[in-house]
C-alpha cells in the first residue's frame, strides 16, 4: 500500500469511527428517560419518612415511644428504629396508622483511617451480631441472605473513601446526608463519595437520614425530624416503600421542617429538565473530572421553578440537587444515560 493510500484509508476509518461514535452518543441521549422511568408523574402517593433513628435502646436520649411520637407529630408517614447492633421490633411499640420499620445499625468494621463503618439494615428476620462475621462484606451478605437491605451510614463521618466502598458489594445506597453528623461535627454530606461511585458504574441510591439521637444543646439544634425521604409508592406498606427505594423512586431532603419539592426530573431531546417548588439554586450534577453539569442560581430577589440543561452527550448519569431560600436541599436519584 502506498503512503498516500494508507493515509486516505486511515482518515476514512477515523471518519467512519467518529460517525458511529457520534450516532451512538446521539442515540443514548435521544433515548432519554422512558415513561416507565419517569415515576414523578406516575400514579401513586408521596410518603415522608426517616430510616435511621436511635433510642434509649442504644445511645439515644429518647425512649422508643417518645421518638415515634415526635415523628408522628412532625408529619412523617414512616420511621425505622435502627439502634446500634440491636434489632428493634418497632411494630410492637405503636398501633397508630404510621408505618414502623424494624431496623438495626450494624458496626461492620473500621475504615482505613480507623473510623467505624456502620450499616443501617432493614427487613431483617433476625438480629445481626457483627462479632459473628469476618468483616463488612460478610455482614452485607448475611443481611442480604435474610432478604434484607443495607444503606451505608455516613461515609464522610466514617472516613470511608470510594476505594473502600468499591470493595463492598450489594448495598442499596449510601447516606448522602446525615443530619446528626452534620449538626454535631459538620460532616453530614457524602456527595463526593456518591459521585465517585456513580461515575465508576455503581448504581447506588442517595439517602438522607436523621440518625436522630435526640441530642441537642445551646450550640446544636435537635437532630429529630430534620432530614427525610419522599417516596413515591402505591400504598404505605413496607413492601411498597422498599420496592420504590430499590427502583430509586424517591428523593432525599436535608430539612429541617420541609424543603424544596422536586416535581419532575427527566431527560429528553438532549437536555435534562427539572421542575421544582421555588428554589434558590438548581444543580444538574454529572460525571466528575470533565466539567460536566451546570448550576442555575436565581438572580437576587427571585426564585427558580425550572431548569433545562443541554447535555454534552457523553455523561454516564445526571442527578439533581435543589436548594431553597432557607438553604434546605433536596437530591433526586440519578438518571442513568448508558445501558
Ligand atoms: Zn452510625
Ligand atoms: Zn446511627
Amino acid at each position: 500500500m502506498t503512503k498516500d493510500r494508507l493515509v486516505r484509508r486511515t482518515l476514512s476509518t477515523l471518519f467512519v469511527a467518529g460517525f458511529v461514535y457520534k450516532a451512538l452518543v446521539a442515540f443514548s441521549i435521544a433515548a432519554g428517560t422512558t415513561e416507565a422511568e419517569r415515576f414523578w408523574q406516575a400514579p401513586g402517593n408521596w410518603y415522608k419518612g426517616n430510616l435511621h433513628t436511635h433510642t434509649t435502646n442504644s445511645d439515644g436520649d429518647l425512649a422508643p415511644e417518645v421518638m415515634i411520637a415526635r415523628y408522628q407529630e412532625a408529619g412523617y408517614d414512616f420511621l425505622a428504629l435502627s439502634d446500634h447492633n440491636r434489632l428493634t421490633r418497632a411494630k410492637a411499640i405503636s398501633a397508630k396508622p404510621f408505618l414502623l420499620i424494624d431496623g438495626e445499625e450494624i458496626t461492620a468494621g473500621h475504615s482505613e483511617i480507623g473510623g467505624e463503618i456502620h450499616f443501617v439494615a432493614f427487613n431483617l428476620v433476625e438480629r445481626i451480631d457483627p462479632r459473628a462475621y469476618g468483616g463488612p462484606q460478610e455482614i452485607l451478605d448475611a443481611v442480604r441472605a435474610q432478604g434484607g437491605e443495607v444503606v451505608v451510614s455516613h461515609p464522610y463521618w466514617s472516613g470511608l473513601t470510594v476505594n473502600e466502598l468499591l470493595r463492598l458489594d450489594g448495598f442499596l445506597g449510601i447516606e448522602i446526608y446525615n443530619a446528626s453528623c452534620a449538626l454535631s461535627i459538620g460532616k453530614g454530606h457524602s456527595l463526593a463519595q456518591w459521585d465517585d461511585l456513580l461515575v465508576r458504574g455503581r448504581r447506588v441510591m442517595g439517602f438522607a437520614h436523621d440518625d436522630s439521637h435526640g441530642h441537642f444543646n445551646e450550640h446544636r439544634p435537635t437532630d429529630v425530624a430534620c432530614a427525610f425521604l419522599m417516596v413515591k409508592a402505591a400504598t404505605l406498606t413496607e413492601e411498597a416503600i422498599f420496592g420504590a427505594l430499590r427502583k430509586g423512586e424517591f428523593y432525599a431532603c436535608s430539612g429541617p421542617g420541609g424543603g424544596p419539592k422536586i416535581l419532575d426530573f427527566w431527560v429528553a431531546d438532549g437536555q435534562a429538565h427539572v421542575r421544582t417548588s421555588a428554589a434558590k439554586t438548581i444543580t444538574i450534577a454529572a460525571d466528575g473530572g470533565r466539567g460536566y453539569g451546570e448550576r442555575f442560581t436565581a438572580p437576587k430577589g427571585s426564585l427558580l421553578t425550572e431548569a433545562h440543561h443541554k447535555l454534552r452527550g457523553r455523561e454516564k448519569y445526571v442527578r439533581l440537587e435543589v436548594i431553597d431560600a432557607e438553604g434546605r436541599t433536596a437530591w433526586a436519584n440519578p438518571i442513568f444515560l448508558t445501558p
